[in-house]
């Protein structure tokens, strides 16, 4: 992208700034159709000339004052300049600047044409044109962050909103798992980063850096995007980057949680109290878990266990069944459904006592019933109360 320089006199007319726009474009084979805003010092934000030429190319006008100006090294300082505004440059300080500012400090900024100077026979004022280039594209747009649930698997499990923001972002981020799940909503031209499920701060950070630089993203999590999912990761790093809450804006897009998939599929186990518990202790010290686990247990909360067991991380589970009996009978109903609505579900009913006497991974969510919970031909039911209950 270029970012045009200018300075010029008071009272200059649209059409010698827009002649010698044009002229300089021409004559050094650069598109006009590459200027992402024109640069001049804050004394000219009120040229009319000026403005008349942004408005009708609808080019975005940036000020900068004559102290920042200054701070920038040219090819062509003025004195003359210097004695009238404070700094010995106008259009080659504020390209440069315009294009370092919106590149990042560490960008390579290129003056692509040295200041010129233009008048025309019969019109009055003078303008001078500096050009530089960025290195990197820009849109001038804010750009837009879309944390997206995606649901369990099947596109309609999810939400239609989801769905239209996946289809309408300029990129998709996400776990290369659910970019496949959704690549049927992919439409062509759109930026699709896949990346390994280990590397999700990688992924946030990936993120925001391109909503940076103007793009709508749509960052995809499984299930809802804010339960153990991207959006906390995405605003965590937002908020440890001193985000302002609107630049780049943010939108939360909700999603069926695996909790609540894998409850339809087995009937009504969470009718009452219940919370969701996650055996990962990646993110969480063990102690912090078993805790929690104990809590629930004493509570009599319905639980969803989430991450309930990897290849290399398989203790958790049990040392869970452990302290639950602790709390609760052995024929406590429990269901273990593995990927729900994908075409590998498989769903299995068991108990408190049995639970690991079948198949759990990363893809399974584990129920456990309370007090209550029941299984019926098949179906597994919490009460929706505790009155009138005969245990
Ligand atoms: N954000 C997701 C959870 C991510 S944590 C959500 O809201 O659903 C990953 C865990 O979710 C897995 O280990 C598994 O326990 C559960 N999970 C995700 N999708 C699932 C599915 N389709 N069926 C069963 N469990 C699932």
């Amino acid at each position: 992208m270029l970012w045009v320089g200018v300075g010029c006199e008071r009272g200059t007319p649209r059409r010698v700034i827009e002649a010698a726009v044009q002229q300089v474009f021409r004559a050094n084979h650069l598109a006009e159709s590459a200027i992402a805003q024109v640069c001049t010092i804050d004394l000219k934000g009120d040229e009319p000339g000026l403005l008349e030429f942004c408005r009708d190319r609808t080019l975005p006008l940036q000020c900068f004052s004559a102290v920042d100006l200054r701070s920038v090294t040219v090819p062509n300082p003025s004195a003359i300049v210097e004695a009238e505004v404070g700094t010995p440059s106008v259009a080659e300080a504020a390209a440069i600047l315009g294009a370092s500012r919106q590149s990042g400090a560490d960008a390579q900024v290129t003056l692509r044409v040295a200041k010129q100077i233009f008048r025309q026979a019969g019109q009055p004022g003078a303008v001078t044109i500096a050009v530089a280039q960025g290195e990197r594209e820009w849109t001038g747009r804010t750009g837009q962050l879309w944390l997206v649930g995606t649901g369990p698997g099947q596109l309609d499990q999810m939400t239609p909103a989801a769905q239209t923001a996946i289809a309408q972002a300029d990129v998709v981020i996400g776990y290369s798992l659910y970019v496949d799940l959704v690549r049927s909503l992919l439409r062509p031209g759109q930026l699709v980063e896949a990346l390994p499920i280990t590397q999700e701060r990688q992924r946030a950070t990936r993120a925001i850096e391109l909503a940076q630089w103007g793009m709508t993203v749509a960052v995809i999590s499984s299930g809802d995007c804010g339960i153990y999912g991207m959006a906390g990761l995405v605003l965590e790093e937002l908020r440890s980057q001193g985000w302002d809450g609107k630049t780049p804006s943010v939108q939360v897009f909700p999603g069926i949680s695996a909790l609540q998939s894998a409850a339809s599929r087995v009937g009504a186990p969470l009718m009452h109290d219940f919370c969701a518990i996650s055996l990962s202790d990646l993110l969480t010290p063990w102690e912090v878990i078993e805790k929690r686990l104990t809590a629930a247990a004493q509570a009599d909360f319905v639980i969803a266990l989430y991450n309930p067991k990897s290849k290399h991380r398989t203790e958790q589970i049990a040392i869970a069944q452990h302290i639950l009996l602790q709390h609760r009978a052995p024929h406590t109903p429990v269901a273990l459904v593995r990927s729900a609505y994908r075409p590998d579900e498989q769903i299995i009913l068991a108990t408190l006592a049995t639970l690991l006497d079948h198949p759990i991974d990363m893809l399974t969510t584990v129920l456990i019933g309370n007090q209550s919970t029941r299984f019926h031909a098949g179906w597994m039911v919490t009460p929706r109360g505790y009155l009138g209950f005969e245990g």
